[in-house]
């Protein structure tokens, strides 16, 4: 082993290490691993860095930069990226939206584009919203429209029987407007436990419809294929069916259509319908972003976040991510084309809990808002005038001038920047909290593909052993519960600092999101985790707030309200 394997061996946690045995190490013809993690940070640093001689500067700097920020953890692309990176598929994204239009055979390319994107590590978001309703009359046949819902079994099978090459099941975001006729059957859609297991459901609503909503108004079904009213119905009545829905199975979410238009500066060239699969990332149809993100628990130096190296760390991350755009190899020239044209990417963060634990900042009061409005607000900025510099060198994506950023910047090479992704798997790897997430439980097992890992938080049991509380007999304790807060020999102020995702009151997780949204310009995956025992009328308030606080979609999941889940309370269950 030479030094460069020594120190990342000891940077990662074995949960961190399986993953990457399992899913991530290149395998040679037999199945056999054929890398170590230091070998795959280095091919990854190689392949992407190998972009920077297409513009005429040296390579070898960049990637030594972009390998010692993935080996230290502090910055990681997003699976496919590390999985494809320097391969022959070399497919790095993680995000796309299809286009689904009224016809049969738009709606098979999708599915077959859908498979390609699928087998090679992406994952699809789709709006149906354009799809005749069920019943509609068929010209051709003289028959009836089978409606979205049908369409998207279909998806959701085919989706099954790609599992990636075993690495990971794929997944999709399904949106249909709240003024489609068959929105009905969309919201319950997935009350049978095996329905569109593959599919996070969205409903598309608009400003129009939640003033409505407020003010206790009707509001119409309309024929996409039409445009004629199909029936009015009272706003509140479609509300209610929503939320009870969310309340029993954890879907549909919401996503703010025209709160998301507004804030896109492409909105010249098109209108969004869709985000990808986890909502974080909005965009136009055959569009797709990569993603990457920095773990803010390592930005802490003494107790104070570090500016200087979160700010070198941006300046990487952005860079690696427009250099991915190139180093990319696309599964359709449609998405190649459109991507190419926006240059879109979303540098997010993991680590935002744990972060915050390491200053000694609750999660859930001002202080923890106000953190994050001003680390993301540093990112942000670090972030366009990286972009910018890069704009200025090797030239602005080709649609800036059609862009609102036209009026602000004078060159930039990305029409987004940031995002906020979950990484679920990411932060396994990085062995801390995922994305902006509260802790979830502070000992806990998870369940990857099939496979139980147990672990304790690892800035938890850095704290409790700095402040002398740290025995195995008190972490056996908490692996009973996952929770600190019956255990009352601990200071309360750390029971604050480390209260975990259910024991934080929903509305610190919406006004979290949208302290993050302010300075984001795709959007923030999160997850209001509700304990057991939440109702509709909570799912209502968060569903309202979210709106209010100019959130860009929402989501909310009550424990236990799926049979299978990927997170589970608990070192002993
Ligand atoms: P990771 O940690 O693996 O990089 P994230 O959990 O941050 O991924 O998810 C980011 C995005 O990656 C998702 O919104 C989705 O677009 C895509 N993605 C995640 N998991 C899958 C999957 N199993 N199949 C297809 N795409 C996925």
């Amino acid at each position: 082993m030479d030094k460069e394997d020594n120190t990342i061996e000891s940077k990662l946690s074995a949960n961190g290490k399986t993953l990457l045995e399992k899913r991530y190490l290149l395998r040679d013809a037999k199945g056999k691993i054929a890398e170590e993690p230091n070998e795959l940070f280095r091919r990854v640093a190689k392949a992407i860095a190998g972009v920077d001689s297409t513009y005429g500067y040296s390579v070898d700097k960049t990637e030594d930069d972009f390998y010692q920020v993935m080996a230290d953890l502090e910055f990681l692309p997003n699976s496919p990226t590390l999985m494809n990176a320097g391969t022959e598929l070399g497919q790095l994204s993680a995000c796309f939206v299809l286009p689904v239009e009224d016809s049969l055979k738009s709606i098979f390319k999708s599915l077959q584009d859908m498979s390609l994107i699928h087998q090679s590590g992406g994952g699809t978001g789709f709006s149906f919203s354009d799809l005749r309703p069920e019943g509609d009359p068929v010209r051709s046949t003289e028959g009836v429209a089978s409606g979205p819902l049908s369409f998207m079994t279909i998806f959701d099978k085919a989706t099954d029987v790609i599992k990636q090459g075993g690495r990971r099941r794929g997944a999709n975001m399904g949106v249909l407007r709240v003024d489609h006729p068959d929105i009905f059957k969309f919201i319950g859609a997935k009350k049978k436990e095996d329905m569109l297991r593959n599919f996070n459901l969205s409903v598309g609503v608009t400003d129009e419809f939640m003033e409505a909503v407020s003010q206790d108004r009707d509001y119409a079904l309309v024929n996409p294929r039409t445009g004629k009213v199909k029936k009015r119905l009272k706003a509140r009545d479609m509300f209610d069916r929503i939320v009870t829905c969310a309340c029993q199975t954890g879907d549909p979410g919401l996503l703010f259509l025209d709160e998301i238009n507004r804030k896109h500066p492409m909105s010249a060239i098109g209108t969004i319908e869709s985000t990808n699969p986890c909502g974080e990332v909005p965009l136009l149809p055959y569009e797709s972003c990569n993603l990457g993100s920095i773990n803010l628990a390592l930005m802490v130096k003494e107790g104070a976040i570090d500016w200087q190296k979160l700010k070198e760390t941006v300046d990487t991350g952005v860079h690696f991510l427009d250099n991915v755009i190139d180093a990319n190899k696309y599964p359709l020239p449609e998405i190649e084309q459109r991507t190419k044209q926006n240059r879109k990417i979303g540098l997010g963060v993991m680590g935002f809990a744990a972060m915050l634990a390491r200053l000694g900042i609750a999660y859930d009061c001002e202080e923890g808002i106000a953190t994050a409005e001003e680390v993301m607000k540093f990112i942000r900025e670090e972030a366009v005038q990286k972009s910018v510099e890069l704009g200025e060198q090797r030239g602005s994506f080709p649609n800036f001038h059609r862009s609102t950023l036209a009026k602000d910047y004078p060159a930039m090479r990305n029409a987004t920047v940031n995002t906020v992704a979950p990484t679920g798997s990411l932060s396994i790897i990085a062995n801390t909290t995922s994305g902006i997430e509260p802790m979830f439980a502070l000992t806990y097992q998870r369940n990857v593909m099939g496979t139980r890992l147990t672990e304790i938080d690892p800035v938890f049991e850095e704290m409790a052993r700095k402040h002398g509380f740290y025995s195995k007999h008190l972490m056996e304790e908490i692996a009973e519960t996952g929770s600190l807060q019956n255990i009352l020999n601990i200071p309360k102020e750390t029971r604050r600092v480390f209260a975990t995702a259910l024991e934080i009151k929903p509305q610190w997780h919406v006004r979290m999101q949208a302290a993050f949204q302010k300075h984001v310009d795709n959007a923030v995956a999160k997850t209001v985790n509700l304990p057991h025992e939440a109702t509709e009328e909570d799912f209502r308030e968060i569903y309202m707030l979210a709106y209010r606080l100019k959130c860009k979609g929402i989501a909310a999941y009550r424990y236990g309200s799926k049979a299978e889940q990927v997170l589970e309370i608990g070192g002993t269950g």
